[in-house]
């Protein structure tokens, strides 16, 4: 396994094309925008280098036998995909911020299952392909970008009818030595932090679609591929002198628009190209795994906005009162009803035909599903527990100017023994987390991360068997005879 100094350097060997506020911008791992989100990650090494967090942050895998870290592992049993979630609630702990690795955890998982049942109903050696590819990653410790979402132009257009082709990822020629890929992938969390691209098709395709169901790996910063950072809100601030404004000093997560064009990728790389019928399980299987992702990692962030709000309540000497006692309550029962949703969707898995373990979909659909919704509660909790000042407060700046500094060192002040500076401090986290850079990884990705609400709709009323509900219902009102199937 890498140390967090050799990701850092393998990192810096990488020639990413990358574009922000218009400026092509190079050393992209100590740029002061960017570094925050690296941060992010090199805690994924740091932590499974560090022996008390052992169990949840490695595991043997299941193709070498070797101590892997868990973030490039196939999950083999129930117990592995409980200690992905809990391994990512520590995470989310410890960064506050998306940290950015799950995303190429949950594609290799759902990529090995997928290529193995293609392989074995098709005889083409995609799953062979695949676990070469896999055990190059298990093996020099690397961090994975999976890349799902297409652009998708106009929704009321299939793939195929577009006014421009490009706006789903395609093959748009084939070689003897490989295929040739146009289009983008969009929100790409992590784009920057990671070593490979593992690019999936974005939704099930159809026979008149072949040319989009495709799912394939290349380096990160291979020819042909550009990426252009996407703003955050008060992203700026991490720009400036000092560290409180930016509310998380040291941590933060990053999302690219990644374009590939006229990408070329050698067939040892290719995992599914035209099988379309397997589009739909790849989907389903990779949403699946990163809709459980979140019973775990926004829990995570969600104990540290639960502990800034109790802190908040303290300094301003508002602890004591009982409505805060009570909304800190319903902060704990929301966040800890997400995990509950994450450990149960992991317990309920099972194997699929590879060995690799999936967790139960209905399940994990259902996690997300409040996931669209919690994190808003306990984000509207935080701030009606931290007050008005959260947003109105002035800079670091003006803190620590020689004249005026001293006016708000007394006229912001809480409770007598706290530090103003502490004050200010704890409000620009939960500014951070609610409105702010974080505000993208907490709020409006526990919104449309892993698929928008909608999605998983779909799947819990497919998954939801309600032919055997209302079995059920015509047996207890006596309609039908319960020994009747
Ligand atoms: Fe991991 Fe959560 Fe970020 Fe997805 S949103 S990559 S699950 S930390
Ligand atoms: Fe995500």
């Amino acid at each position: 396994m890498l140390t967090a100094d050799q990701y850092l350097e393998s990192l810096r060997r990488i020639n990413f094309n990358v574009y922000m506020f218009g400026r092509k911008v190079g050393g992209i791992v100590d740029h002061p925008m960017i570094r925050p989100s690296i941060n992010a990650v090199v805690k994924s090494y740091e932590l499974a280098d560090d022996p008390q967090y052992a169990d949840l942050l490695t595991a043997d895998s299941g193709l070498t036998g070797k101590k892997i870290n868990r973030f490039t592992h196939l999950h083999q049993s129930t117990d592995d995909l409980i200690r992905k979630v809990k391994m990512q609630r520590l995470l989310g702990q410890k960064t506050a911020a998306c940290f950015q690795r799950c995303v190429g955890m949950d594609a290799i998982n759902a990529v090995d299952s997928v290529t193995f049942e293609l392989e074995r109903d098709l005889g083409i050696e995609y799953h062979r392909r695949f676990r070469r590819f896999l055990l190059h990653v298990q093996e020099n410790d690397l961090v994975v970008e999976g890349a799902m979402t297409d652009p998708r132009g106009d929704r009321s257009l299939r793939p195929s009818k577009q006014v421009d082709p490009d706006l789903y990822l395609r093959v748009v020629r084939k070689t003897a030595d490989g295929i040739v890929i146009r289009g983008a992938k969009a929100h790409q969390t992590g784009a920057l932090s990671a070593h490979e691209i593992l690019v999936m098709p974005t939704l099930t395709m159809n026979e008149e679609e072949t040319d989009y169901a495709v799912c394939f790996a290349v380096p990160s910063g291979s020819e042909g591929v550009t990426y252009i950072y996407g703003r955050q809100s008060s992203d700026t601030r991490k720009l400036e002198d000092g560290v409180i404004d930016a509310g998380n000093c040291r941590y933060g997560g990053h999302e690219c628009l990644v374009v590939f064009d006229d990408l070329f990728v050698p067939w040892e790389r290719v995992f599914m190209c035209g099988e379309y019928r397997y589009t739909g399980p790849l989907v389903e299987r990779f949403a699946g795994y990163h809709r459980q992702s979140y019973g775990g990692c926004k829990v995570g962030v969600g104990d540290v906005l639960i502990g800034a709000a109790a802190l908040a309540a303290d300094y301003n000497g508002a602890a004591g009162a009982s409505h805060i006692k009570d909304k800190l309550i319903e902060m704990v029962h929301l966040n800890e009803t997400l995990f509950a949703c994450g450990i149960a969707c992991s317990s309920q898995g099972g194997s699929t035909a590879s060995g690799t373990y999936l967790i139960d979909l209905l399940l994990a659909n259902v996690c997300k599903q409040n996931v669209t919704r919690f994190p808003y509660e306990i984000a509207r909790l935080a701030e009606d527990i931290a007050g008005g000042l959260m947003v109105t407060l002035p800079s670091e700046q003006d803190y620590r100017h020689p004249v005026i500094g001293k006016y708000i060192e007394k006229y912001l002040k809480g409770t007598a023994e706290i530090p103003t500076e502490h004050r200010m401090r704890v409000l620009r986290l939960i500014e951070n987390l609610t409105i702010g850079a974080a505000a993208v990884g907490y709020r409006t990705e526990s919104m449309h991360g892993a698929g928008s609400p909608q999605a998983q709709r779909i799947m819990i009323g497919r998954q939801a068997d309600l032919s055997q509900k209302k079995k059920l219902a015509r047996v207890i009102a006596g309609i039908e005879e319960e020994s009747s199937s």
